[in-house]
């Protein structure tokens, strides 16, 4: 076989139909703003955390709405709840609250 110095990536795609999606349902009842995010990135451009750490609140929110948990809750101890995220979501996502149940949630067994 002809070696062209490159290989195909490993797929990113989440299969929706293996997942259990019983945690988002928790954090929507009590967050139900949750779920009117448009996935305008508003909220990284502008993260305090963010500035100073590898953190990225978008991606985090998308992963917990796949039932990526993996990592999630020690990820999420980088938020410094300052709130700005919630200020200039468009779509009026209270998105530190989000952060604050998500770890609780994600610490509940
Ligand atoms: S700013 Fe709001 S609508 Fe945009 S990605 Fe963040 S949570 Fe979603
Ligand atoms: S509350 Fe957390 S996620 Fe939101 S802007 Fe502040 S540090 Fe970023």
């Amino acid at each position: 076989m002809i070696n062209f110095g490159y290989s195909i990536a490993q797929t990113r795609v989440v299969n929706l139909d293996n997942c259990n999606f019983d945690k988002l349902e928790q954090l929507e009842k009590i967050v139900p703003s949750f779920k009117r995010c448009m996935n305008c990135g508003a909220c990284t451009a502008t993260c305090s955390a963010q500035q100073f750490t590898g953190f990225n609140i978008r991606k985090i929110k998308s992963m917990y709405q796949q039932a990526q948990y993996d990592k999630l809750a020690k990820e999420l101890e980088q938020c410094m709840l300052c709130g700005k995220c919630t200020l200039v979501c468009p779509r009026g996502v209270s998105l530190r609250p989000a952060v604050m149940n998500m770890r609780k949630i994600l610490n509940t067994k």
